[in-house]
């Protein structure tokens, strides 16, 4: 490992991760900024104990400054995001950081373990069809084999055709998720696990980035639109549903969105958009959802009873690392460059929910 050179792109994704600028970094390790500087331009090598320095306050293994994947960058086209207009400069390079190191992460695991899922994404171009991105959610249902009906796991769905979906905690609701597929590796779903995300949301975001995953290969200005009616064909197909959506009542969305798994207002939405209800009814309809979410606009009814949804395969290769092939806790941090095993588990997020709940 030490006879690659010390590669700086590491250290910027490195540093970026953690949402420090160049001068906060030089501070935290007590050298001038200049010097941070010229070793992320690749002016200057640094020492061996500076090295030391950056993995120690950076948490990340010193292997981790030596790999030498493809980085993509900042104004790279390659990811998608469900976020705000207002989302800050730095926590967006903060989220393709963590899309990078977790593109690296996977490589590494599937490249020593087994991904046992048939992989069945397809990319579709929503153009070719006459029925648009509708016509691609119905395709993706299909070839993934999905009964018809509510999606009883939306994460479980795209881990099964071979996706991987990692949870973590963005630090912001200002973003849901970023998502990217770059053959040959597996599409790769990073979700924000905000413990104030509901279920559901969670459930409409990944079937969003699903959409971008398999049509989308450029953005171009109608693909957060495209990726919207996707979503709704694929959580809420038009034939199933539209049925139930005329007449409705606050009463009727409570028990379809216990059914269906959905939001009252993505539900509005669908019925709107589906013409089983009018301009007036649907305003009528999302100031009672208004009135009952305490005024709340981030929290519905019912929220509770929304299914969290918990991603496998990510977890799942690692305990194949540490179980069947025998990886020591140092081996397992350097080939996922985490600085121990305690970063490991507050990184990911299965477990901070065990500690939110073990208290
Ligand atoms: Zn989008």
């Amino acid at each position: 490992m030490m006879n690659q050179p010390f590669n700086p792109e590491m250290l910027i994704l490195a540093r970026e991760s953690r949402e420090y600028s160049q001068s906060e970094l030089s501070r935290l390790i007590s050298v001038n900024q200049a010097t941070v500087s010229r070793v992320e331009s690749g002016v200057l090598e640094p020492q061996e104990e500076l090295i030391s320095v950056l993995a120690d306050r950076l948490r990340y293994h010193r292997s981790f400054f030596y790999q030498t994947d493809k980085v993509y960058g900042f104004n790279s086209t390659v990811f998608f995001h469900r976020k705000r207009q207002s989302l800050a400069d730095r926590v967006l390079r903060k989220l393709h950081a963590f899309m990078n190191i977790t593109r690296m992460r996977v490589a590494r695991l599937v490249r020593s373990g087994t991904l046992e899922s048939p992989f069945r994404f397809q990319q579709i171009e929503s153009n070719e069809y006459a029925g648009g991105p509708t016509a691609a959610a119905r395709i993706v249902r299909s070839t993934w084999m999905l009964p018809s009906g509510p999606v009883r796991n939306m994460t479980a769905a795209i881990e099964d055709a071979g996706g991987i979906v990692v949870g973590m905690d963005f630090g912001t609701r200002q973003a849901d998720a970023v998502s990217e597929w770059i053959p040959p590796q597996p599409p790769i779903f990073l979700l924000n696990c905000n413990s104030e995300i509901s279920g559901d949301r969670l459930r409409l975001t990944l079937a969003h980035e699903l959409a971008h995953v398999v049509m989308h290969k450029f953005p171009k200005p109608e693909i957060e639109e495209e990726a919207n009616l996707f979503a709704a064909e694929f959580l809420m197909p038009r034939k199933e549903i539209k049925p139930s959506l005329y007449g409705l009542t606050m009463n009727k969305l409570a028990d379809l969105k216990k059914y269906w798994k959905v939001s009252m207002a993505a539900l509005i939405m669908r019925a709107y958009e589906l013409k089983t209800i009018t301009d007036s009814q649907r305003r009528y309809l999302f100031i009672n959802v208004a009135k009952r979410s305490g005024g709340s606009r981030i929290h519905e009814p019912l929220e509770s009873e929304m299914p969290l949804e918990e991603p496998q395969v990510f977890d799942r290769l690692i305990k194949t690392h540490v179980h069947d092939l025998a990886y020591t806790p140092e081996q397992l941090s350097n080939l996922l460059f985490f600085d121990d095993a305690q970063d490991f588990r507050s990184e990911y997020l299965g477990e901070r929910r065990l500690r939110l709940v073990s208290g």
